[in-house]
This record gives structure tokens, C-alpha cells and sequence, in this order.
């Protein structure tokens, strides 16, 4: 494409607090009857006052922290002046000039290539969600559950470049608030809400076009295909000789196509000024360390752990980090295995992400509520290594496992899985094998290697998988020699 696409994204992200942001109310709202937790306060009364939730600005500064920003010491909260149905004060108190968190940046990492992009934070701060309208018929009902929850903003530069950064940036954001725990991130929930301002640069000269907003986008899939969209709009207008209207776009996900929502209006349409309820806010810079040094290790930081340290590739270490909880039981298991050369980081990898996954994603447990001891797959691991079972018997085993919590040697013994790794007691097999598969004998002596597959097959098939498959192909071979 003769253009490149300058985009910019603004997250808001609901901070799972237990209290609302200037109040006592409850700040749960999804799945709550409406209009029942609120109070004077976030209703919008005359002579009411705010006061600060600790704890929201505690997380917003963990954020900030995993974020790489700088926090700032000296914050002022603003009041935001509009009028909508779903916001009872007329204003919400936002940050505007001095926001608690600036200058940070995220890495991703779209196509998984080791090739990291940069994508600079230029600010994060700290605001109050308004209510929530709902159209119904004729009429709107309003909901201000939501009203006062504590919701971060999260703004970039416009450093991202296409729909496939824009998804992987919205990706590992919600990654690090799920690893920090300050918000579910669930999308469809709307505890994570995208704004996308899009612009395309003139081929000639370079300069950036005219900034198309699109606001609402409420879903993962809604943020690619509505940047894709829009990218392939513009181009086509600009190439038919056309201009491009500064507006703001929503994306309508029935037709998959933006519409326009209204002509932008400047900053200035809000009229900032400081919040004269609130004092300024000083951070005391021993809270902001103390917040610091009790962050978790987080996704970066365990993906350059997994790869440098205990040798996965990048694609694994990344399956393995996505969910926080996953990556720890992973963590479990290899201080469990301690070291012990028969089970290595990788074999453990492999089995987590290969039938643990399969069965959790079968039975939809979470991997929190599996019952298999960190020190039990360790004992697993050992078993196939030192060939007391065969990779198939293990898959078993392990499956038992995972369905009772009960220790692998146990299982082993009651369904008398123990390999067979006597070649005395293949040889009667394979010549029966033999024997028996007078056809694929001839193709095998006349040159077809691969037939060898097909009677290491039956031998399993006969001892019911508990032939050791290397020692049966050598058993094999001989006897056909023979
Ligand atoms: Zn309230």
C-alpha cells in the first residue's frame, strides 16, 4: 500500500475495585439491578464531596509501573465538563495537565518473530466511568451502577501501524492488567473500552492526513477488523481524489462497517479545570517504591526467564506465559522437578501445553482447579524418561491423573502399564507379527522402509501398547534379517 496508516489508540480500563472512586458504593455493575449501587455522591447531589479510593490509585500506579512511566509524585485531578444523560454531575473528574502516569512504552510482538515493536505510552490516568444508557424502543434508560467506578485511560503515541499491532497492543494490555490483577480485561464485559485515531500519510510528502477517530470498539475483533476497515476506506477515498472529514466513527459490527457519529470537537469543548473538591494529590515516593519492589514478575520478564535460562523457544515460552496463572503452575512444576536432569523445563513445557491444555480446554476447568501435584507430573516425567512406560501409556496415565489427582506409580501399577523393555519378551511377538503380515513383509524386504512403521505398529497393538517402540523396531529388524 502507498500509504502508511499513523494510528493511536486510547484504552480505558475499569479498575476491579471492590468501592467505587469518590464513594462507598459497590463498583460491581456487570450483572447488577440497576441503579442500585449508588449513592448521593456518585448521583451527582448538590453539596456532596468526593473523596480519593487509595486503592485505584494504587493500581493505577502498578499499571504506570508495568507500563515503563514515569509516576508522578504531584497530581491534580480536573473536572471534564459535558452534558449526557448517563453522567448525573455534568462533569467527570478526570487528570488532565498533570496525570499520575507519563512516558512509558509496551513491546509486542505481532507475528511472534522475536521482532519487538515499540509502542510509546504518552500518558495514563485516572477517572471516573459515567452510567450506562440503554435503548430500548422509544425510549433510554439509564443504569448508574457504573457511575464512579474507577477507570484508567491509557493513551499512546501514534506508533502503531496496522490492524495486527493495534490487536496485539490491545492483547498484552490486557495481559499485564490480568498479571497485576487491577481489572478482568474481559472485552464483552466492557471492563476494557478502544478508540482508535486513524490517519493516513501522504505518499509525496510523507505528512501525516487527516485524523479520523473511531470510538466503542468493544471487542478484539472489533479493533482489527474496524482499523482494517478503515485503513482500506480512506485509501480509496484519497485515491479517488477525495478528502478526508476529521469526525469521530463508530463501528457498526452487524454491516462490519464505520459510520460517522459526529464532526470533533476540540479539548476546548470540555472546559478543564482543576477539581475544586479534591486537594492536589502528593504521592509519598517510599509508597510508590514499596509498590514497585512487590510488582509481579511479569510476562516480559518470564518469556526472557523460559528462553534464556531454561532453553524454550519463544513460541513456547509464550504459550506458556499468556495466562499468569498458567505460567505459574509451570514455575511449580520445574521447582518441584529441582534440577533433576530427566525432567527438563522443555518436557514439562510439552506436557502443559500439550494434554493439560487439551484436557482443560475438553472438560473447560480452569488450570486452577487441577488436581495434579506440581511434584506428580515431575513423577510422571521420570517414569517415561527412565522407560518404566512408553509416551503412550504416560498419555494414560496422565489423563487418570488429571481426573483423580492420584500418584502416577499407583495408576502405573493397577492398569500394569509397565513397558515391556525385554527383548526376550519381543521376540516371540515380532515373529508372530511377523508371521501373520505375510504382505507387508515382502513390500519391506523388497525396499518400502516405511512398512517397518506398519509392524511396530502391531506389536504395540498386541502387547496393548506396552512394548517399548524403539526396542520393538530393533527386535523387528533382526528377526526380518533372519
Ligand atoms: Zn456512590
Amino acid at each position: 500500500m502507498k500509504y502508511q496508516p499513523v494510528i493511536g489508540m486510547e484504552v480505558h480500563v475499569e479498575l476491579n475495585t471492590t468501592s467505587k472512586m469518590f464513594c462507598g458504593c459497590s463498583a460491581e455493575f456487570f450483572g447488577v439491578a440497576p441503579n442500585t449501587n449508588v449513592c448521593p455522591i456518585c448521583l451527582g447531589m448538590p453539596g456532596t464531596l468526593p473523596v480519593i479510593n487509595r486503592r485505584a490509585v494504587e493500581y493505577t500506579i502498578m499499571t504506570g509501573l508495568a507500563l515503563n512511566c514515569t509516576i508522578q509524585p504531584h497530581n491534580v485531578f480536573a473536572r471534564k465538563n459535558y452534558f449526557y444523560p448517563d453522567l448525573p454531575k455534568g462533569y467527570q473528574i478526570s487528570q488532565y495537565e498533570l496525570p499520575l502516569c507519563l512516558d512509558g512504552y509496551v513491546d509486542v510482538d505481532p507475528d511472534s518473530s522475536d521482532q519487538v515493536k515499540r509502542i510509546r505510552v504518552r500518558r495514563a490516568h485516572l477517572e471516573e466511568d459515567t452510567g450506562k444508557l440503554t435503548h430500548v424502543n422509544n425510549h433510554s434508560l439509564v443504569d448508574l451502577n457504573r457511575a464512579g467506578v474507577p477507570l484508567l485511560e491509557i493513551v499512546t503515541e501514534a506508533d502503531l501501524s496496522s490492524a495486527d499491532e493495534a490487536y496485539a497492543y490491545v492483547s498484552k494490555l490486557r495481559q499485564l492488567v490480568r498479571y497485576l490483577g487491577v481489572s478482568t480485561g474481559d472485552m464483552e464485559k466492557g471492563a476494557m473500552r478502544c478508540e482508535v485515531n486513524l490517519s493516513l500519510t501522504d505518499p509525496d510528502t510523507g505528512e501525516w492526513g487527516t485524523k479520523v477517530e473511531i470510538k466503542n470498539l468493544n471487542s478484539f475483533r472489533s479493533v482489527r477488523n474496524a482499523i482494517a476497515y478503515e485503513i482500506e476506506r480512506q485509501a480509496q477515498v484519497l485515491d479517488s481524489g477525495g478528502r478526508i472529514d476529521q469526525v469521530t466513527m463508530g463501528w457498526d459490527e452487524a454491516r462490519q462497517v464505520t459510520v460517522v457519529q459526529r464532526t470533533k470537537e476540540g479539548d476546548t469543548g470540555y472546559r478543564y479545570f482543576p477539581e475544586p473538591d479534591l486537594p492536589p494529590l502528593d504521592l509519598d515516593p517510599a509508597w510508590i517504591e514499596s509498590i514497585k519492589t512487590s510488582l509481579p514478575e511479569l510476562p516480559d520478564a518470564k518469556i526472557a526467564r523460559y528462553t534464556q535460562k531454561f532453553g524454550l523457544t519463544l513460541k513456547e515460552a509464550q504459550v506458556l506465559v499468556e495466562d499468569r496463572t498458567v505460567a505459574e503452575y509451570f514455575d511449580q512444576v520445574v521447582t518441584a522437578a529441582n534440577g533433576t536432569e530427566a525432567v527438563t523445563p522443555k518436557l514439562i513445557s510439552n506436557w502443559i501445553s500439550g494434554e493439560l491444555f487439551r484436557l482443560l480446554s475438553e472438560t473447560g476447568a480452569p488450570i486452577t482447579a487441577v488436581s495434579i501435584e506440581p511434584a506428580q507430573l515431575v513423577e510422571l516425567i521420570k517414569l517415561v524418561t527412565a522407560n518404566t512406560i512408553n509416551q503412550s501409556a504416560a498419555k494414560t496415565v496422565f489423563g487418570v491423573m488429571f481426573e483423580t489427582g492420584r500418584d502416577p506409580q499407583a495408576i502405573v501399577q493397577e492398569l500394569g502399564l509397565q513397558q515391556i523393555s525385554n527383548a526376550d519378551q519381543l521376540v516371540t511377538i515380532a515373529r508372530q507379527v511377523i508371521d501373520s503380515n505375510p504382505d507387508p513383509v515382502t513390500q519391506f524386504k523388497s525396499g518400502k522402509e516405511t512398512v517397518i512403521n506398519f509392524l511396530v505398529g502391531q506389536v504395540m497393538r498386541a502387547t496393548r501398547g506396552k512394548a517399548n517402540p524403539k526396542l520393538a523396531e530393533q527386535v523387528l529388524r533382526k528377526e526380518l534379517e533372519n
